[in-house]
């Protein structure tokens, strides 16, 4: 019968202990939800819902922060109620375009990012 190529598998692996919810992790899905105007974000340890009003005002592009003081530019209470997103597009392995019903489509939310606003939304303890 088969062989397992396992060899009994004596040694465990050694398991990453880090669970610093800032670590560097990947989502494994996003959707954008139009009725409910949230970005859905699947992580290893859950998912998490982004307003788009709240994502769109935290796009840290050379528009909307000043690459220099990091300054924002952008007024978030300027972002429209309504706004929403009209295409993501995926960056590599690392980040997503996306392009806001305002017609601003300069701005990538890299994973990190992502999970910085996630994090943050979470203590605010609202959606
Ligand atoms: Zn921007």
């Amino acid at each position: 019968m088969g062989q397992n190529p396992n060899r009994g598998g004596s040694s465990p692996q050694p398991q990453p202990t880090t669970k610093d919810p800032r670590m560097l992790q990947v989502p494994s899905d996003i959707k954008a939800i139009r009725d409910q105007a949230v970005l859905n974000i699947a992580w290893s340890d859950g998912q998490f819902d982004l307003p788009f009003v709240f994502l769109r005002g935290k796009c840290a592009c050379a528009q909307c922060v000043n690459e220099w003081t990091g300054e924002q530019i952008l007024d978030p209470a300027t972002v429209p109620d309504d706004i929403a997103i009209e295409k993501m597009e995926l960056v590599g392995s690392y980040a997503v375009r996306v392009r806001w019903s305002d017609g601003h489509n300069s701005g990538l939310y890299t994973w990190e990012r992502l999970r910085e606003l996630c994090m943050s939304k979470k203590q605010e303890g609202d959606r």
